[in-house]
């Protein structure tokens, strides 16, 4: 670290085992109090082109250790962070602007389990083997590590996700150059101070920090980089792909959502309602996963939004390092701003703002008041055509509208051009399953929200994604499969 002012935490990349500095800075804010607090290095195809260098360099040494020796790494650098544990959640949730309760219960831990998870998934893999008996041949398939791989992540979750791709990454032996969001970068900077320690050899893991437009899409042109896993909007998605297609490159594309929940007259809405709140506004409802667009049949419409409405309004807002906190700031200016425009859209089309923003008062502390807050929102009678029902809108922010049938709800659930994550709340088990099955969707939870196997497939249809991650899934991606036929 250097210090270039007192008041200001300054980011290096890290590249080839050593802290570098950059010749330009941007600027990262404190969500909750609108200051600048952090100045991440401004990389471009200079970085970039260092770090790949230095991740191709260390591959030939990394990719020929046995899964196992990668493995007792990947747990050593689990144990850290783990032991830094709370420094590590205090950082993200001041970066990120998350409550520090979600940040210590969630995020960091989710880093540790992703490379313990990883260091033991790695170990299980087998490969295939067919007879031809008639012909006298075996054939066998052997896996090996791709090479450098560009790994892309979002600022909603920042630690947990950038770690769910590097964990599968290098554990098949693969090296690689990572770029966190230039809004939310301390906590990769934090990880890289860890890798010595660990026994991550000098290369294995880079990190170059900067905004997507100049560090980001100078990692998709490279041409010694032969995958990128990308985990962020759809918008980006698409770039990215155009960018990467005359390389043909292997994408792997996490995007957003736009996901639903169907509540039916028969469900338990003493789970339902606190579990759906949950799913509307945790991480001030900055989750690719979170619910925005709530179908409850007709019968139980009205006493659903009573309960519903009467509890989100005892979620507090306000400082997210206080441990009673339950939302805390959003990520930016801009983006507190693009929320709020949509419940300004929904109101001039006619729909009801039920508590949270234009509706009720916020009180903020007096340190926090130039900070991107925002009260958790419900908006009923939304037509489906709404932007607000069709756009994915990333706050605190959830739909509530009514429907009659099975079939009707279906179809209007799958009437968006997402299909990431759906809930379904039905006591009645042949329906639970026949729902799931209809809908376009690469989740579904039924009377439950984000419980996950991290061993089955993880991903999105439509323009939620494509390809899939968890542990089968992941080894596939990041792994070249040659096909050997011996004739005896
Ligand atoms: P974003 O697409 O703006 O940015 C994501 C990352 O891509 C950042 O690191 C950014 O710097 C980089 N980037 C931007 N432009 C780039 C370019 N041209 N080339 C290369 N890299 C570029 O997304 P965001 O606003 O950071 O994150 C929010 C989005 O992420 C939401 O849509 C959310 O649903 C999605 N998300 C999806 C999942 C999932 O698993 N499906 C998980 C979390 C977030």
């Amino acid at each position: 670290m250097m210090a270039h002012s007192k008041a200001l935490l300054v980011l290096e990349n890290f590249i080839g085992g050593k802290f570098v500095p950059c010749s330009s800075y941007i600027n990262s804010y404190d969500p909750s109090t609108g200051d600048v607090y952090c100045r991440v290095p401004d990389s471009g195809k200079e970085e970039v082109e260092a770090a790949v260098k230095a991740a191709k360099d260390a591959f030939p040494v990394w990719a020929s250790k046995s899964p196992l020796e990668r493995s007792q790494i990947l747990n050593k650098l689990a144990d850290l962070i783990e032991h830094d544990l709370e420094a590590f959640a205090q950082a993200e949730s001041k970066d990120q602007g998350k409550t520090i309760t979600f940040a210590r219960t969630v995020d960091i831990p989710r880093a540790v389990y992703n490379f313990r998870f990883f260091a033991s998934s790695v170990l299980h893999h087998t490969t295939e083997c067919t007879e031809m008996a008639a012909v006298g041949c075996m054939h066998y398939t052997s896996r090996t590590p791709v090479g450098v791989a560009g790994l892309i992540s979002p600022w909603n979750l920042p630690l947990y996700l950038l770690t769910w791709k590097i964990a599968p990454a290098i554990a098949c032996g693969n090296t690689v150059v990572a770029k966190p969001s230039e809004m939310t970068s301390v906590t990769a900077w934090m990880m890289c101070k860890l890798l010595e320690k660990a026994g991550v050899p000098h290369g294995v893991v880079n990190v170059v920090f900067g905004t997507g437009a100049k560090a980001g899409e100078a990692l998709v042109c490279h041409p010694d980089v032969p995958l990128i896993s990308f985990t962020g909007s759809t918008l980006t998605a698409q770039r990215i792909t155009e960018k990467s297609a005359p390389h043909c490159k292997r994408l792997s594309l996490e995007l957003g959502g736009k996901n639903p929940a169907i509540v039916f007259d028969d469900a338990d809405l003493a789970q339902c309602i606190p579990t759906t709140l949950r799913s509307s506004f945790a991480n001030q409802g900055e989750i690719c996963l979170c619910t925005s667009r709530i179908f409850v049949q007709r019968g139980i419409y009205s006493e659903f939004l009573k309960r519903f409405v009467a509890e989100a309004k005892k979620w507090q807002v306000g400082n997210p390092s206080d441990p009673t906190v339950d939302v805390g700031a959003l990520i930016s200016k801009e983006h507190l701003e693009k929320v709020r425009s949509y419940v300004k859209k929904a109101q001039a089309e006619g729909a009801r703002v039920l508590c949270g923003e234009g509706v009720d008062s916020l009180a903020l502390p007096a340190g926090n008041q130039k900070g991107y807050f925002m009260l958790p929102t419900v908006i009923a009678e939304v037509k489906d055509e709404s932007c607000c029902m069709q756009e994915e809108i990333f706050g605190p922010v959830t739909c509530v509208v009514a429907f009659d049938t099975e079939e009707e709800v279906i179809k209007r659930a799958n009437g968006v051009r997402y299909g990431l994550a759906a809930t379904v709340w039905s006591s009645n088990v042949g329906r639970v399953h026949r729902v799931a099955q209809k809908l376009q969707s690469g989740l579904v939870w039924t009377n439950c929200w984000l419980v996950r196997d991290l061993n089955l497939p993880f991903g999105g249809m439509k323009a939620s994604g494509v390809g899939r991650e968890g542990a089968k899934d992941s080894y596939e991606f990041f792994t070249e499969v040659k096909t050997i036929t011996i004739k005896h």
